[in-house]
């Protein structure tokens, strides 16, 4: 039977299922189709793919209704962040109480932040949900979308949403052009137990060979990490023994937790920039991943996206008000250019921030200690950086700014 609804978002991800609970208080009948449907067990050892989430993408999420069902499963709020360089004097911290703030952000499982957001859109009636399943095809009409999915269930949308990740299917489906580069870079997370506590500090130190960030778990002995290396070395450390890679990890670390144990597996993920040229067609919009994907190196990436979904809400729930066709390119036009701004300026920081940590070099690494020197003693500076990284400046969609509930 074909169902006809005004918004098939494709991906049930983090963004993908943000943006159809965007829709909470309206009357748009949505679609979410996920191919893969998460399992709601929690083991007692935290999955390996976390997100330090920022106070923007905490301010959506409770705006949302899913925050409660975050902290009920798992989440670990962080009091400060320290950033530094092997073998320099460079080094700068943040403390959540020189801001006035309770915490800096929070480090939250992936699959915690999907199942608390599918909780919530579960309890949607104006979401049909396609869980285990996929899109096949697509064909454009005059007025809507046709999609047929793998199970032989058949949809019509006004407008379909990309929240299909990194490789998306409708990024490609409908040949929008990407601009990517390798960042020569694989990231390797692992859960990692320290004989030093982690005091619920954010710690992050450049190497020559790159960034590598202790992520503060609930367990004060437990951090979640990403190594950023190359691609190489990465696939090394993840096949060498467990006592070999925990040796590695704390030279590299310069010991700063003590010695560290490997807690579960490792896995390694090439890094990769892409930028879709387009952001939307005609009938289609692409949001997070699907749209654009960064380098971890200041964990921002799902940020960005939970901002796109709430940024695409805000403009389709106006339209709709206005009684204007939500599928239309050119009614599309404002998201497209207010998230194209926003991912380009992040792509460009993060690329400024890789190339400076770059090397050996002995004038670049003075450079970098006096830059970091200086931020962390000018007056505003410091303050300025961590509103950047609390995600509080730049153009903000209304979920963004705050808590309404
Ligand atoms: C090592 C690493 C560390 C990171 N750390 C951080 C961090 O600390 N903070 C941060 O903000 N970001 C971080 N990121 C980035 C973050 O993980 C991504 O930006 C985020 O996962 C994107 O979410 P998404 O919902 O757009 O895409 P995804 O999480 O990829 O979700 C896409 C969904 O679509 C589904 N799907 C795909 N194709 C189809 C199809 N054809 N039909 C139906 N469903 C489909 C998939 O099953 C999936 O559920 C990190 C990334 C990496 C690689």
């Amino acid at each position: 039977m074909m169902q006809s609804v005004d918004i098939a978002i494709i991906g049930g991800g983090m963004v993908g299922l943000s943006l159809a609970a965007a829709f909470k208080d309206s009357e748009l009948r949505i679609a979410v189709i996920e191919a893969y449907e998460p399992d709601e067990v929690l083991h007692e050892l935290p999955d390996t793919r976390v997100s330090a989430l920022s106070r923007a993408s905490e301010n959506i999420l409770r705006n949302l209704g899913a925050w409660q069902g975050i902290e009920q499963r798992r989440a670990a709020p962080y009091q400060a962040m320290e950033v530094w360089e092997q073998d320099s004097f460079a080094r700068i911290e943040f403390n959540a109480n020189h801001l006035l703030q309770q915490d800096l952000g929070h480090i939250v499982e992936n699959r915690v932040i999907q199942l608390a957001l599918l909780e919530q859109v579960k309890q949607q009636s104006n979401v049909a949900l396609y869980m285990s399943d996929q899109c096949q095809n697509m064909v454009m009409g005059e007025s809507e979308a046709w999609l047929t999915l793998q199970s032989g269930k058949s949809l019509t949308a006004k407008l379909v949403v990309g929240a299909d990740g990194a490789n998306s299917w409708l990024r490609q489906q409908q040949d929008i052009p990407l601009t990517h580069w390798d960042y020569g870079h694989s990231a390797l997370v692992a859960n990692i137990k320290t004989t030093e506590p982690h005091n619920g500090v954010a710690r992050q130190i450049f190497t020559p060979q790159g960034p590598l960030a202790f992520l503060p778990l609930n367990d004060p002995h437990m951090s979640s990490i990403v190594w950023s290396t190359d691609p190489n070395r990465a696939d090394a450390l993840v096949k060498m023994s467990a006592e070999a890679f925990a040796k590695n990890l704390t030279v590299e670390f310069d010991n700063k937790l003590g010695l560290c144990e490997l807690v579960g597996e490792r896995a390694a993920f090439p890094l990769k920039m892409r930028y879709a040229r387009d952001f939307v067609t005609e009938r289609v919009a692409l949001v997070g991943d699907a749209a654009h994907t960064i380098h971890p190196l200041a964990g921002q990436g799902v940020n960005l996206g939970l901002l796109d979904a709430a940024s695409l809400a805000e403009e389709v729930l106006m339209l709709w008000h206005d009684g204007e066709d939500i599928g239309l390119k050119r009614n599309l036009r404002g998201y497209e250019r207010w998230r194209k701004a926003e991912a380009a300026k992040m792509i460009a920081a993060m690329q400024g921030f890789k190339d400076l940590f770059a090397g050996n070099n002995p004038a670049k690494k003075l450079i970098r200690g006096i830059g970091m020197k200086l931020a962390g003693q000018l007056p505003g500076a410091k303050d300025e950086i961590m509103k950047r990284a609390l995600g509080l400046k730049g153009n903000l969609p209304e979920l963004a700014r705050a808590v309404t509930k």
